[in-house]
């Protein structure tokens, strides 16, 4: 049975689902200013490797992750440094939006940058293999939006949000057990330690957060708003529109949320606390947060030049594959320091699992080849399913999608006494979470019926050029298979095999 580890109850906790039916997951998405950094791909690799469990485990899915279009104030990289050192931020520094820099540096309009950085996002998340969310919504849609002044109109009804001179803010004071996802009773001196900027002395409570965000002159993005005649017109502070998507898309409760540790004590608190008070029902059950990355022993950041995109990697000569690699061998859980040694050590490891998957492939075939024409028998999966190998593999993911312990089986499957096609349709069903595309240059081979026909042609040919002693033939035929990426080799009873090398 699936065990998931609960921030909520800080512990593992058998899964059920609030409808059987269909399991209902929601992550926190990417703010479009800059492509998605490694600290971003690993969030999105954990929500991926929980995705491809619960469909490998049988459960239907539906998945919503968000992308942030909308800007919104936040700390400097700098500023969050001080804060890390218990320096005091004063008043006056009031933080940026990334979005509206990132469209004065590249003289952009801020919708063009959120396109922009949409397309790339989209390119990097398929190239993650990534299996794409049932909604991808974004919080500047029309619709998402009439949903995120919906649902602040709904808690100034209820009383729990009020109208000052800047914003309407949601009042923590009226919230049962305001900050219960921390564990711990928050206390003045945390405030600090939040993400978004929200020093205004228009603010009742210390830790009441803001909801909307009333006309300000240099921001281009702005909606009407109009409650009791008041013309309230700005734009939505950004943990609304988590909320609000998740009640239009999923309803509540949801059975997953997933973020990153740093949400935890604001975004997913203020989440909590607004859902909960709009909607009068629990909003999520399961709460999976994923832990930092550190980068060479230290603190990863965009100021600091180490926060690496996918294009930084491939410019290294990896492949997105080694990135996800190097991602399963940590527990989502647990911190994970990336040095560019162990990218290449992730890299090495699913090269060597790559050759072991096409030898295995090769060796099927040859054998098909010499002994029966026809296709080996297909692999059926409940056959599969009563191996040891498979039972271990599934219990590791079933232990909260624990990656490192579960590529260990992989390793000791390819390892074992079991036969190439058994390894071969093992390893099959494990990539189906590890998405690694090992079986990638397998299929590929598998599609070319044709190329396969060339070879079988080729070698009929320098059979019959052996037995006429035409020696010549014999290694141009060779020659000619190698052009098309196999490997010819003759075996001591006289056979000729071939191998997949390209
Ligand atoms: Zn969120």
């Amino acid at each position: 049975m699936l065990h998931i580890y609960n921030t909520a109850t800080k512990q593992k906790e058998p899964f059920k689902p609030h409808n059987p039916e269909l399991v209902t997951m929601y992550n926190c998405g990417l703010t479009v200013y800059d492509r998605p950094h490694i600290g971003n791909l690993r969030a999105y690799t954990m929500a991926d490797v929980a995705r491809r469990s619960l469909n490998f485990l049988g459960y239907k899915v539906k998945q919503v992750q968000n992308f942030t279009d909308v800007g919104h104030l936040t700390f400097t990289d700098e500023q969050k440094l001080k804060l890390d050192k218990n320096i005091e931020i004063t008043d006056s520094e009031t933080g940026i939006d990334r979005m509206e820099k990132a469209a004065k540096k590249t003289g952009k309009t801020v919708w063009e940058v959120a396109q922009y950085y949409i397309d790339e996002a989209m390119i990097d998340f398929a190239d993650m293999n990534f299996i794409e969310p049932e909604v991808r919504p974004r919080a500047t849609n029309p619709d998402e939006m009439a949903e995120q002044i919906a649902l602040i109109k709904i808690l100034l009804k209820k009383g729990y949000a009020y109208i000052t001179t800047s914003a309407i803010y949601f009042d923590t004071s009226k919230s049962e057990n305001y900050g219960r996802l921390t564990g711990q009773k928050l206390d003045e001196k945390i405030i600090g330690a939040r993400e978004d900027v929200e020093r205004d002395p228009t603010k009742k409570n210390p830790f009441d957060f803001r909801l909307w965000q009333l006309d300000q002159k240099d921001h281009a993005m702005q909606w009407d708003f109009e409650y009791e005649g008041q013309r309230l017109r700005g734009f939505p502070g950004w943990h609304v529109e988590c909320s609000a998507m998740i009640h239009r898309h999923l309803g509540e409760p949801i059975d997953i949320h997933t973020g990153g540790v740093d949400h935890i004590s604001v975004h997913h608190t203020n989440e909590i606390a607004q859902s909960e008070a709009a909607y009068g029902a629990p909003f999520v059950n399961y709460w999976m947060h994923n832990e930092f990355i550190s980068v060479d022993g230290r603190k990863m950041g965009k100021s600091l030049g180490n926060a690496y995109n996918l294009s930084e990697i491939k410019e290294k000569r990896f492949d997105a594959m080694d990135l996800r690699y190097f991602y399963l061998t940590a527990n989502f859980r647990t911190s994970q320091n990336f040095t560019w040694e162990a990218l290449e050590g992730a890299k090495s490891a699913r090269k060597r699992l790559l050759s072991i998957v096409v030898s295995l492939q090769s060796a099927i075939d040859n054998h098909t080849l010499t002994t029966n024409p026809s296709r080996a028998e297909p692999r059926d999966l409940e056959g599969l399913q009563t191996l040891i190998q498979y039972q271990d593999f599934k219990s590791r993911v079933e232990d909260s999608f624990n990656m490192p312990e579960a590529l260990a089986i992989v390793w000791q499957t390819l390892d074992s006494e079991l036969s190439d096609e058994i390894k071969l349709g093992l390893i099959s069903e494990f990539d189906k979470i590890l998405g690694l595309k090992l079986l990638e240059k397998v299929e590929e081979k598998e599609i070319s019926q044709d190329l396969k026909d060339q070879i079988q042609e080729l070698i009929k040919q320098r059979v019959e050029a052996k037995i006429e002693k035409n020696y010549a033939l014999s290694d141009q035929l060779r020659e000619k298979a190698k052009e098309l990426g196999f490997e010819l080799e003759d075996t001591k009873e006289g056979e000729t095999t071939y191998k997949f090398v390209k």
